[in-house]
């Protein structure tokens, strides 16, 4: 098969490898049929993550078709059609009982396109696939759970639950990206007072208002505490989600909470940021952090089904899987191309689409 292959910092190739076969008799093969690029890809590519090894498969998201179950496999068919996220589950260790699958013992958490092979492949092996892999609703294209496997459940989450939002808050979210984009889509289900996004860029600022930001600020232009300030009556911000990873904007948004208020960060950060306790102290803050645990998809991919969610806005750019090259050329200079999400769809196999709707009527 073919793979986009991870080989050392700044290289990666579209070649062909082995094909995956099953290891574990509760593993499953699947076949890729959408997959997408993470921003966490492009960490990996600068060499940020180390752990992942030359060699390694990239990607992390992906809706497929099963082909092939372990023996151990007793609630997935060949043929089911399965979003594949981020997050694997052993479903046994004490983390995985606790549904805090992200920091699961027992050999899952974020494996895929960081300690085994990944997802923008032609085909996947799924460890636990059990427990891990989430049936796609009848009628769901795979472009409208493809974000399920990660920024929608990572920013529902790590900034919107973590951070504790409630009908009515005013909710200040730094950075614009498709995390913060998601953000501002998932408080919604919270139906806030206020949205505040914050970023520099401002074809972003215009993509948060689209996706329901009602108050954008321009923080190169604009002092983003003092706007947010004149909004709360100079209190400050019930929650603030930091959805960026650099040092300013976590520091930025301990100084836009009000007193009691909450710091939800949910940015991956590579280098320390100054915590303000000699402000912070006397002010009842609370600042949580995170990585995504996926308890949450089933509800999300529930919101999709009945129309309450539509993620597909976040899908930019289409690419064929073979081109997952130039997608990542795309994705990796999304200053000038504007791009959120990158679609890579495989092609479609000749007759197929059939066979696979019969499939799906008889589970
Ligand atoms: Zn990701
Ligand atoms: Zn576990």
């Amino acid at each position: 098969m073919q793979a986009l292959v991870y080989h050392g910092p700044g290289q990666r190739a579209w070649e062909e490898v082995p094909d995956p076969a099953l290891e574990q008799p509760t593993d499953a093969i699947v076949r890729i049929d959408a997959s997408t690029i993470c921003g966490t890809d492009l960490h990996i590519l600068k060499g940020d993550v180390p752990e992942v090894a030359p060699g390694t498969i990239l990607g992390h998201e992906a809706v497929g078709t099963v082909v092939e179950i372990g023996s151990a496999v007793t609630t997935l068919e060949v043929g089911d059609r399965v979003l594949v996220s981020c997050i694997t589950s052993c479903g046994r260790c004490r983390f995985c009982k606790e549904r805090r699958y992200g920091m699961c013992t027992g050999g899952g958490g974020w494996i895929f396109g960081h300690l085994i092979d990944g997802l923008q492949a032609e085909y996947a092996r799924v460890p636990f696939a059990d427990t891990s892999v989430y049936k796609v609703p009848e009628g769901l294209s795979d472009e409208q759970v493809l974000f399920l496997a990660d920024i929608l459940p990572t920013a529902y989450e790590v900034g919107i639950l973590a951070g504790r939002v409630e009908p009515g808050d005013t909710v200040a979210i730094v950075g614009a990206g498709p995390i913060g984009l998601a953000a501002i889509m998932t408080a919604k289900l919270y139906t806030p007072a206020h949205i505040v996004a914050i970023d520099l860029d401002a074809s972003r600022l215009e993509q948060a208002r689209a996706f329901g930001a009602d108050v954008t600020i321009d923080n190169g232009n604009e002092d983003a505490v003092a706007a947010v300030m004149a909004l709360t009556d100079g209190l400050g911000a019930d929650v603030a989600i930091e959805a960026v990873g650099v040092p300013e904007t976590f520091e930025l948004c301990t100084e836009l909470i009000r007193p009691g208020g909450r710091v939800a960060n949910v940015g991956v950060h590579g280098h320390p940021a100054t915590l303000h306790l000699e402000t912070l102290w006397i002010r009842d803050v609370t600042i949580t952090t995170g990585l995504v645990d996926t308890f949450t998809t089933p509800q999300l991919l529930k919101l999709i089904a009945e129309g309450r969610l539509d993620p597909t806005p976040f899908a930019t750019h289409r690419f064929a899987l073979s081109d997952a090259m130039a997608a990542y050329d795309t994705f990796g200079d999304a200053a000038r191309t504007h791009a959120l999400k990158v679609v890579l769809e495989a092609t479609p196999v000749a007759g197929e689409p059939a066979e696979r709707d019969e499939a799906l009527v008889t589970v």
